[in-house]
């Protein structure tokens, strides 16, 4: 099968399908089948690799030149990135086909994809179920095969839980490993980017072409990427499995943790031992990344302004109206919340009381893991607490929201790679487990996830 032809069955299937999934904020079509054609060329000129022609869909906030980039929200609904991020490069320099932009909540901000200016995503396996967030779209539109991958990005979950609930395999990989240049940053010293497939082996083959230094990037590590699928098949006798305990305590649905536990007993017959682990400052992870998330992108937010791009307001009286309305029409109301909250946090006198103490926290929960990754080669758990809620379900209760996030923050407040495989469903709704590695060990998390597909 060419790439055209392969390209154009995901483009006839978006068009029947996606309707009723909202997966995509905006399909490429014609865009799709060029890159396509041109992949078809390299191929037969015998100069492929392993993604030439394989269509894949982004999650809209990388940007990608010539194409609209909102990262779901009305302020960038007119804006046409002028430039392309390293990571969307990479994948068009491999001659990867794509096939759009991926809907998601608003600026990244949210865990059920709710909070989108384009609506909300539907979980394909159950369309009443919210897809998880905030790369909602990339999970929903590879769940219902309307793109081969996608990606996504993770600042606190987001690649991890979507995955989780729309029973796909998704790596959200160490802090570093892959350049966040040209991505709409939401909190720069958590987010990550990384791969969103239906097994291992294609987030390996993925990542194989998302990681690496980057000059545009000053938190992007020099260091060798490896081959991520020379290590799938490796054996995992020996390796020892962490189970943190407080992973496995009041707030998780038993259903879920039968589910999580009957994974850890597949590990074992494959050669794995198990032990108790502790991170003891766990529950800490909501308060301080709560704080931390939003000082950051109250900051990394105040360049829409609509002077330079976005939306701009109608006649605006003077400079100060213009900022103002055109922020208020522009923002939804996620969005709004988190800059109000993070500039509260940033303000003078308040500063040592939230973001330092956050700080001091984050530290601590970094320790944490890594005294646990003293006694195991790689923890386990849930990625979220239940299965995918329905949509509307907790969308007035901001707080019930953030709560849910428990066991994927910490991930990212320590730097560290965490992945998501499906391990089952309950009551039609999947059930995702979470791996998390120690710093750049996404090669033992990728081979840890084949062995158990
Ligand atoms: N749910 C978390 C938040 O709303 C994480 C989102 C993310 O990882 N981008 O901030």
């Amino acid at each position: 099968i060419s790439s055209v032809e392969l390209t154009q069955s995901y483009l006839d299937r978006i068009k029947q399908l996606d309707g009723d999934y909202n997966s995509f904020i905006t399909v490429t079509e014609e865009l799709a089948l060029t890159q396509a054609k041109k992949a078809d060329e390299r191929r037969a000129a015998g100069d492929a690799s392993a993604l030439t022609g394989i269509p894949l869909a982004h999650k809209d906030l990388f940007c990608t030149e010539g194409v609209k980039t909102t990262c779901g929200s009305n302020i960038l609904d007119n804006f046409v990135a002028p430039y392309e991020s390293t990571v969307t490069r990479k994948f068009k320099e491999a001659s990867a086909v794509m096939l759009g932009k991926t809907n998601m909540d608003e600026f990244a901000m949210g865990s059920s994809n709710e909070n989108s200016h384009y609506g909300a995503v539907k979980n394909p396996w159950d369309t009443k179920a919210i897809p998880g967030g905030s790369s909602g779209g990339s999970a929903a539109c590879v769940a219902a095969r309307l793109a081969a991958g996608a990606t996504g990005t993770d600042t606190g979950g987001s690649i991890r839980q979507p995955a989780s609930h729309c029973g796909i395999t998704g790596l959200k990989p160490t802090y570093g490993r892959v350049s966040r240049y040209g991505m709409i940053a939401y909190a720069s010293s958590l987010d990550q980017a990384g791969p969103m497939a239906q097994t291992a082996e294609d987030c390996a083959l993925m990542l194989n072409t998302m990681a690496g230094f980057d000059l545009r990037d000053s938190t992007c590590m020099d260091r060798e990427v490896p081959d991520y699928t020379a290590t799938l098949n490796d054996s995992l006798e020996g390796m020892t499995i962490g189970l943190p305990k407080e992973y496995f305590s009041t707030g998780l649905d038993a259903a879920v943790e039968q589910r999580i536990r009957d994974a850890v007993t597949e590990y074992e017959k494959l050669g794995a031992t198990v032990k108790e682990v502790s991170l003891p400052n766990l529950e800490l992870s909501i308060p301080s990344y709560y704080v931390i998330a939003p000082a950051e992108a109250s900051t990394n937010l105040s360049r829409f302004d609509g002077a330079r791009f976005g939306h701009r307001c109608d006649n605006p009286a003077d400079l100060m109206d213009m900022y103002k309305r055109s922020r208020s029409e522009g923002f939804g109301e996620e969005v709004k919340r988190r800059i109000l909250v993070g500039t509260y946090a940033l303000s003078a006198g308040y500063y040592d009381a939230y973001y330092r103490k956050a700080q001091q926290i984050r530290r601590m929960i970094r320790d944490d893991f890594m005294n646990a990754f003293e006694q195991c080669d790689i923890i386990m758990g849930p990625n979220a607490p239940t299965p995918a809620f329905n949509i509307g379900e907790k969308s007035d209760d901001p707080v019930a929201m953030y709560l849910s996030d428990i066991y994927t923050l910490s991930v990212n407040l320590a730097g560290l790679p965490g992945m998501s495989v499906p391990a089952g469903s309950v009551e039609g709704r999947p059930v995702g487990l979470q791996m998390i590695g120690r710093h750049f060990d996404e090669g033992r998390l990728l081979n840890a996830a084949h062995r158990f597909q």
